[in-house]
């Protein structure tokens, strides 16, 4: 008899967030981004330095820079491998997805959020779910001033 059900996928999940976190996937600025988005999270210090390199209503490219904890920079080195290529309107659609799998986790996990369902146990604690969505609303941020014409913006968790 076990307490817990899947003390594994627990373990797993970790490790995974741990990986993204010491091996940050996309972690530089490109050098011809069109926009550039700052993000901070004051409750938690954490930081998001974000380039982005549209085509179209695609985003082709974007990198990222950043420091704080573990879930923020490992949330937002999931999100650069899941949203590059992808369309505005898919990212917008899979933001959705990922703050209600946080928000909302009896609607269980979504199944095309890659390393992100890694995160799935962070709408636990409501102070670290602004962690996790740090990089995600720095993103939007920059995808409106792209589709304002802006160039960069600074995003601040409220
Ligand atoms: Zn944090």
């Amino acid at each position: 008899m076990q307490s817990r059900p899947e003390p594994l996928l627990d373990e797993l999940y970790r490790e995974l967030i741990l990986d993204h976190y010491k091996r940050p996937r996309n972690h530089s600025i490109p050098a011809n981004a069109q926009v550039r988005a700052e993000g901070y999270n004051p409750v938690c210090g954490d930081e998001v330095d974000m380039g982005i390199i549209f085509d179209g209503d695609t985003v082709a490219d974007l990198g990222l820079a950043g420091r704080g904890c573990s879930i923020s920079q490992a949330s937002g080195s999931m999100m650069s491998e899941l949203v590059k290529g992808k369309s505005v309107a898919e990212i917008r659609r899979l933001t959705d997805e990922f703050k209600t799998m946080l928000t909302n986790p009896e609607q269980g996990v979504p199944e095309d959020l890659g390393d992100l369902e890694a995160l799935q146990g962070v709408g636990k604690f409501a102070v670290r779910v602004k962690c996790a969505t740090l990089a995600w609303h720095t993103l939007a941020d920059g995808i409106e001033q792209h589709e304002r014409g802006d160039g960069v913006v600074t995003h601040e968790e409220a």
